[in-house]
């Protein structure tokens, strides 16, 4: 009870959410934390977004089940992509998670209604005919568990109190990510630089036609489709501990290391710490591009000041998700989650194969009505749109060795397209 009334004393007259949130939390004996969050960002050609969603509920109206979703989107070619992503990919997210779930089974389903909202929102945003396209970053915070999806060269790191980075995305370019090359390369693409007359080559590597350096992205009808959509999502609980998440576009991490983003605003409460982080990127390197940082602390509800986070402590192990990993061992953690220091891992996967993503015939609502598409949510009777080979070998038929879950037709073109099989905007299936 000391604790309760010492919380009363400190705090500041609190929201009725958060007050409602506390009451049912501390009836139900659980510790959730408190999350402290700062935004700042300069724009150089005014493309990256971000999005701050500090009051989501999972059950609607119970405030027993709020979760946090923080997002930053760096467009490019235009601003349509990112602005559509940071206005619909969560309720595309939301929409392919089941209702009337638990906490556990919801966050374990997390992964994959991230991969499904993901491809969504893209096949969505490519139906308006525009051209750019973005990276997304999407975190969501559920209690001290966090899950992080991302495409492109937006990175997020966490900060732990025990001095412990790591990095939660993994960066989509070309230029550094030879597992995408060869993908992309396999499906169709090709990777070289831009050939200035007379040959010689400048610049990083980039995906033809189109000439993008990332190999994901929302977006972008314009290049080729193996530019595909499907997240790199990670997902890892704290120690009751906490920690600070640091949120940022290329502008901030081209310009600084994770070491020393996580170093520049260590100890300071998150609102100066993001302002902090882009002023020692702009003092690194210039105003090169937009710089977007959103800075999340995660505390314990009884701490509740900035993560303490000793520059003492500062010896930092970057765990670097680069490396390899055999698709057996990647992900699908499972039960038998891996403990790296004071975070436990409990989800990892990167594959760009939806059936290895969305998980074998396991309907994302797999109690709804005959068959809903696994990645858009539209329902259909039963062999509606199921699809038929027209006999010029591309597209996919009812007997294709496809073992996920059940897609419509549209889905299961895009699908194709993402493997290199076909384009999706040939007409020939239609
Ligand atoms: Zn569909």
């Amino acid at each position: 009870m000391a604790t309760a009334a010492r919380e009363t004393r400190l705090l500041p007259p609190p929201l009725p959410l958060a007050t409602l949130i506390g009451r049912e939390l501390r009836a139900a004996g659980s510790e959730r934390p408190t999350l402290r969050y700062g935004h700042a960002g300069f724009a150089k050609r005014g493309e990256d977004y971000f999005l701050v969603k500090p009051d989501c509920l999972r059950v609607p109206g119970d405030p027993s089940s709020a979760f946090s979703v923080f997002a930053v989107f760096d467009g490019h070619n235009g601003v349509s992509a990112a602005v559509y992503s940071k206005e619909h990919l969560l309720e595309h997210v939301i929409s392919a998670l089941p209702p009337d779930i638990g906490r556990d089974d919801w966050l374990q389903a997390l992964p994959r209604a991230l991969v499904a909202g993901f491809v969504k929102a893209d096949i969505d945003f490519q139906r308006k005919g525009e051209v750019s396209g973005t990276t997304a970053t999407l975190v969501v915070i559920d209690g001290f568990t966090v899950t992080v999806a991302s495409v492109g060269d937006s990175r997020c790191i966490l900060d732990t109190q025990g001095g412990e980075l790591q990095l939660l995305t993994v960066d989509h370019r070309l230029e550094e990510n030879a597992e995408e090359r060869e993908r992309v390369t396999a499906s169709g693409g090709e990777v070289g630089r831009l050939n200035l007359f007379g040959g010689q080559e400048v610049g990083p590597l980039r995906c033809w036609p189109g000439g993008l350096c990332l190999s994901r992205s929302i977006g972008d009808t314009d290049v080729g489709e193996f530019i595909v959509p499907i997240p790199h999502v990670k997902q890892v609980k704290l120690s009751n501990a906490g920690g600070r998440l640091i949120i940022a576009s290329d502008g901030i991490w081209d310009a600084l290391s994770n070491e020393a983003a996580a170093k520049a605003c260590r100890g300071l409460p998150a609102e100066l710490a993001a302002k902090l982080v882009v002023k020692q990127a702009l003092k690194t390197s210039g105003l090169k591009d937009d710089t977007t940082c959103v800075v999340v602390d995660i505390i314990p509800s009884d701490h509740l000041t900035s993560p303490q986070l000793s520059p003492k402590k500062n010896q930092n192990k970057l765990k670097s998700l680069f490396r390899r990993r055999s698709h057996s061992s990647v992900g699908k953690l499972g039960g038998k989650s891996a403990s790296i220091g004071s975070v436990e891992e409990l989800f990892e996967e990167g594959s760009a194969m939806l059936e290895e993503r969305l998980g074998r015939n396991l309907s994302l609502k797999a109690a709804s009505p005959p068959f809903r598409c696994a990645i858009c949510q539209v329902d259909q009777e039963p062999f509606e749109g199921l699809m038929t080979d027209n006999g010029d070998g591309y597209c996919s038929s009812p007997y294709a060795p496809w073992g996920g879950p059940h897609l419509c037709l549209d889905c299961r073109k895009k699908k194709d397209a993402m493997e290199g099989k076909r384009s999706s905007r040939s007409t020939a299936c239609r």
